[in-house]
């Protein structure tokens, strides 16, 4: 189990059963897949907002008090903590960690909720998360499932949202959290429900596969926070049930899964209703190429938080077997395992670490009769995109390269 695992009966490795937060996929009943359908048709009742009439309201969004403890810490200690949570970070200006919830600053109405919850301290996404989702900072943190990412922006919401004005009737939310799932929905749900309950924050979940009359005289009644999955919240926006006017605390959560379920179409028109000013939170297990784009069109000057490995997160449909041998063993599996793979007439792909043993291995493979091509950065362009050909194709589906030229192998 990981160490940074905070709940062990989360951790479900194969995506879609059932795992993933308690979640999974859910069929129908959480919100459905994305596309498809109505696509055609998706937010044609929506109106394009013209943003820069000049009229938006001001509205605050820096709450952050550093702790006396956090300022002294020097450079050095907050790199050593930083390192012993396995933390990687990009962006200007980024605040320093948090080692306790004291630290963080949270009210007592918080506070007194998380002594409830007997945690004894942040996880390692909270320790960073939080500084920077108080200051008012734009911010993608990455972490594996279980990590505690919910509390990560639910908590700084709360704040957020406990200093604005308050809702007057016709209103819609001030924070709106994405979520792919009715299950996730209203997993976050009960999180706000319990840390925002004793300051009357009032929450609402808007998710696909159930009646929506229930779901609109919530809304009706006034919600400082929709949790909505992102087909039910076009149904509503368009049907004029809500509005997102007051949205100045975005949530994106687990947008890896979002965008893998096709809803991105959906999340860009739902974000062109809002406000760009607004904070935006992105929270993902993985950081493939989808999220980051979707990361750089709508998050301004983000700072990135990653927990564990900064590279995509394994993927679980893939099997991964890994083999511990000498050197001197390590030609002789391979040619083993090739014996084997070949019969399913399958495309093996050989990653090195270096150029050298690329070539060397490729020609060893080839004397051996083996149809193997070998791919990396001394090579010319040209060479690159006939081997990579030639792969594609199948007419040679031995491929050996270095980890470099691996980068963009997939697209
Ligand atoms: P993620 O969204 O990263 O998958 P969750 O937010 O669902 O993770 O949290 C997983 C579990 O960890 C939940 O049961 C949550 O209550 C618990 N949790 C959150 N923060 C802490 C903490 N600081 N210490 C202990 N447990 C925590
Ligand atoms: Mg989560």
């Amino acid at each position: 189990m990981p160490a940074s695992c905070l709940c062990s009966s989360l951790l479900i490795p194969f995506a879609g059963a059932g795992g993933y937060g308690g979640g999974g996929y859910g069929g129908g009943a959480g919100g459905g897949f994305g596309g498809g359908d109505r696509m055609g048709a998706l937010g044609a009742g929506l109106n394009k907002i013209d943003w820069t009439a000049g009229t938006l309201s001001h509205f605050e969004k820096n709450f952050y008090v550093e702790d006396k403890r956090v300022t002294a810490r020097s450079d050095r200690e907050v790199q050593e903590f930083r390192t012993a949570k396995q933390m990687s970070i990009q962006g200007q200006n980024i605040p320093k960690p948090v080692q306790s919830f004291d630290e963080a600053g949270f009210p007592d109405y918080i506070m007194s909720e998380i002594r409830k919850m007997g945690f004894t301290e942040p996880s390692a996404i909270q320790a960073q998360a939080w500084p920077v989702a108080l200051q008012g900072r734009d911010i993608v943190a990455i972490a594996e499932t279980g990590s505690g990412k919910t509390i990560g922006f639910a908590l700084p919401a709360m704040v957020h949202i406990n200093a604005q004005a308050l809702l007057a009737p016709g209103d819609g939310p001030i924070a709106l959290i994405l979520a792919p799932t009715r299950e996730l929905a209203v997993q976050i749900q009960q999180e706000c429900a319990r840390f925002g309950g004793s300051s009357r924050i009032r929450n609402c979940a808007v998710y696909g596969g159930v009646p929506k009359g229930p779901q609109i005289r919530d809304l009706q009644r006034g919600a400082e926070i929709v949790i909505a999955t992102p087909g039910r919240l076009i149904d509503m926006l368009e049907a004029g049930k809500l509005n997102l006017r007051r949205v100045t605390y975005l949530v994106m959560d687990e947008a890896d899964r979002m965008l893998d379920m096709g809803f991105e179409p959906q999340i860009r028109k739902i974000l062109s209703q809002i406000r760009p000013d607004k904070q935006t939170c992105m929270f993902s297990a993985t950081w493939p190429k989808e999220v980051q784009r979707l990361a750089n069109d709508f998050l301004n000057n983000f700072i990135q938080v990653n927990i564990g490995s900064i590279e995509l997160a394994a993927n679980h449909n893939v099997k991964q077997v890994i083999e511990v041998c000498t050197d001197f063993e390590k030609r002789g599996r391979l040619i083993k395992h090739l014996d084997h793979i070949s019969q399913e007439n399958a495309k093996v792909l050989i990653f090195t670490g270096t150029k050298r043993v690329a070539d060397d291995l490729t020609k060893y493979l080839r004397q051996d009769g083996w149809p193997a091509l070998a791919i990396h950065g001394d090579k010319q362009q040209q060479e690159r995109d006939w081997v990579l050909a030639e792969f594609k194709s199948g007419r040679s589906p031995i491929m050996v390269a270095t980890a470099v030229a691996s980068r963009g192998l997939g697209t």
